[in-house]
């Protein structure tokens, strides 16, 4: 089994700008934390460059295109362009890497769905996708791009005849749903918090026809989520049959995580990752949301152990994975009082 992790030093640098929910460290302590436990070896890393704008025109419009590579350059827009693109507005900032970083995300999940094309990777990991909210012409919900449906496209583009999207982040996956839930070859299921942003999805909706949507209610548990995962979605894959499986893995339902009220803990959330990985379908597992970042560094550092046969559920932080942890920042209340999990091992607590 080969597997691919792609990252790259752009989530080194860049930032949403002060107050945003997204200015946190997210890529690069899941890079750091899986280097420092001796879980990334050199050759399954792959350093992404940004997607050049004719590939984005593969799910965005041209117009949208030009209007996030001139935010980037002139750092504003005319007021008509905001309006329409929802760039600049709504949460969406504009920033100094306002097309780069986005462009750089969706180029590691096209890269990705290349290596599941030709053989190269059975797996790959991109911790900086799973941009599900991003539209064709414009921003929405802090995604500027739409990378899991450019790999969906990318898939299908290669030659692919049945490709699966799952989706555990707490938000419904919109931008995948509106636009790519009537196509023959894909299947999307979507597990989520009900009545949150943005508020489609509702139980039983099935999109353009190709969508299943399942709704948790505030304070749902691993229980809750895990029956879902082992009743519903697991079976209705399997009888699907993919050739591919393209994984949101959002983690902003964990009880860390302040923008849902899901009360998944990691073991729950890594066991759900587990389900899908056991199908031995060719894969691709993405990132998505996640705003406490210790929780999303461990969950997703997690994630990449699962995918390396590694045992999260019992790994503690050495010294180096300590000092990684302990060196982020977070502008939140619920950092005040920082419990000795989020710097001192990967798991959550046992129940
Ligand atoms: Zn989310």
């Amino acid at each position: 089994m080969m597997f691919r992790f792609f990252g790259s030093d752009i989530f080194r640098g860049s930032v949403y700008g002060r107050g945003h929910p997204l200015n946190i460290a997210r890529v690069w302590p899941v890079i750091d934390i899986c280097r420092a436990l001796g879980w990334l070896a050199a050759d399954e890393y792959q350093q992404i460059a940004p997607a050049t704008p004719k590939e984005l025109h593969l799910f965005h419009t041209p117009d949208y295109v030009a209007a996030l590579l001139e935010a980037e350059k002139q750092q504003e827009l005319s007021a008509a362009q905001m309006q329409r693109h929802r760039i600049g507005l709504d949460n969406n900032p504009i920033f100094p890497q306002v097309y780069s970083r986005p462009a750089t995300a969706a180029a590691a999940s096209m890269r990705g769905a290349k290596a599941l094309l030709s053989g190269e990777a059975q797996i790959v990991f991109n911790p900086s996708g799973g941009t599900h909210h991003g539209m064709p012409d414009r921003a929405n919900g802090f995604c500027f791009v739409n990378d899991p449906a450019l790999a969906i496209l990318s898939l299908l583009r290669g030659g692919a005849g049945r490709v699966a999207y799952i989706d555990i982040d707490a938000h419904h996956a919109d931008g995948v749903e509106a636009h790519l839930s009537g196509l023959p070859q894909v299947r999307l299921w979507s597990v989520h918090e009900e009545n949150r942003w943005p508020r489609t999805g509702k139980a039983g909706d099935v999109g353009q026809g190709n969508a299943r949507n399942y709704t948790l209610a505030r304070g749902a548990d691993d229980t809750a989520l895990l029956k879902i995962i082992n009743q519903h979605i697991v079976p209705e894959v399997s009888e699907f049959g993919p050739e591919f499986i393209i994984l949101q893995a959002g983690c902003d339902g964990l009880a860390d995580d302040p923008q849902s009220g899901l009360c998944y803990s990691n073991r729950g959330y890594w066991q759900a990752v587990e389900q899908i990985l056991a199908l031995k379908t060719p894969s691709m597992i993405l990132g998505g949301g996640g705003y406490n970042p210790y929780s999303t560094a461990r969950a997703w550092a997690g994630i990449w152990g699962l995918i390396k046969g590694k045992n999260p559920y019992q790994t503690k932080a050495n010294a180096d994975v300590q000092k990684i942890l302990s060196s982020l920042e977070w502008q939140h209340r619920r950092a005040q009082n920082r419990p000795a999990r989020w710097t001192e091992q990967l798991f959550d607590e046992t129940g």
